[in-house]
């Protein structure tokens, strides 16, 4: 077994459910197909939530919603200056991606377009991290004129399976999301989109996420594990057990094993005393510092994490 050929389906699905010495096995397996494709070092990436609060949509887990009352914080965008700042400040913590996210359907405003812009071209000349943004459903006029002034990376998550995601979502179709991938793909560039698990999910919609995300060929895949909201539908959900979640990420990496695969929001409130078991599970990538609305720990416990697993932190301009 070279770890070349992505597994199929019934393949997948009875990883999922592996349990003792099996999963002990899909662990080194998936680890062995991670070091193949990118060898010991990984990347770290940070975000800025740049404009919280008052989404129109009704995503069922998430804070920012205007349908739930989660306290999260609201504001409008915040200054290209700001932008800025919060790159650097995830540098230091050694992220080489850094993603600038906004809440809502999509930024239509040119004046805030024009402020992200400004802030791409800054960061872009000073050459140190890759620039990514979340900025919802964009024309892809839009996505080219963002393109042009320096962003690198574009991403946009499914959130969950296409069968699964009026569950969890009634505002806008799973195919707005699709067609935003594609747009962005279109308009070359790099894409990065995954989903969140622990929504009432099947193990089989966890298979069937992968499928489509295979199908789209995205670049890289974050992965989401839900910390339940007060406030919001989801608040009590807890589905996920820590060997869940590191059992999606190894079906993911077996399902894509060249592709970059993250872990994301709620890696401390899911896999708790296993966070470093992510990378023997086949992530190559994570978050550090906080999240959207929610913190994440020290950056300093993560840089401390990856060195005592002999891995390295990916500078940028390293080859995958
Ligand atoms: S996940 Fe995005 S689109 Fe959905 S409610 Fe939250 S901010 Fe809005």
């Amino acid at each position: 077994m070279t770890g070349a050929e992505p597994i199929d389906i019934a393949e997948a699905e009875a990883l999922l459910a592996a349990e003792g010495a099996e999963f002990y096995s899909l662990m080194a397996r998936a680890g062995a197909v991670r070091e193949r494709h990118k060898g010991r070092s990984v990347t770290l990436c940070g975000i800025l939530n740049a404009k919280s609060g008052r989404c129109p949509e009704d995503c069922a887990f998430c804070a920012q919603s205007a349908h739930h009352r989660s306290g999260a914080p609201i504001y409008p965008l915040v200054s290209s200056d700001r932008i800025v700042e919060r790159a650097h400040e995830v540098e230091g913590m050694g992220a080489r991606e850094y993603s600038i996210v906004t809440a809502g359907s999509s930024v239509r405003s040119d004046r805030e377009i024009g402020e992200i812009c400004e802030a791409l071209g800054r960061l872009q000349s000073e050459g140190r991290m890759l620039r990514c943004a979340s900025l919802g459903t964009l024309p892809e006029k839009t996505l080219a004129r963002l393109r042009d002034a320096g962003l690198t990376n574009y991403h946009h998550n499914l959130e969950t399976a296409r069968s699964y995601f009026p569950s969890v979502c009634s505002t806008h179709d799973y195919e707005d999301d699709v067609d935003t991938v594609r747009r962005a793909k279109s308009a070359g560039l790099e894409v990065c989109s995954g989903g969140i698990f622990g929504l009432g999910e099947s193990p089989a919609q966890r298979v069937e996420l992968a499928v489509t995300l295979r199908e789209l060929d995205v670049d890289s895949i974050p992965l989401n594990f839900l910390n339940p909201i007060p406030g919001t539908p989801l608040e009590g959900q807890n589905d996920l057990t820590p060997l869940d979640c590191l059992k999606i990420v190894a079906v993911y990496r077996l399902m894509m094993p060249a592709k970059d695969i993250y872990v994301c929001g709620g890696r401390e409130l899911n896999l708790r005393d296993l966070q470093s078991w992510i990378f023997m599970a086949g992530a190559n990538g994570m978050m550090v510092g906080n999240y959207l609305t929610t913190r994440g720990r020290e950056h300093t416990l993560d840089l401390t994490m990856i060195r005592d697993l002999g891995l390295t932190v990916r500078p940028l301009g390293a080859p995958a």
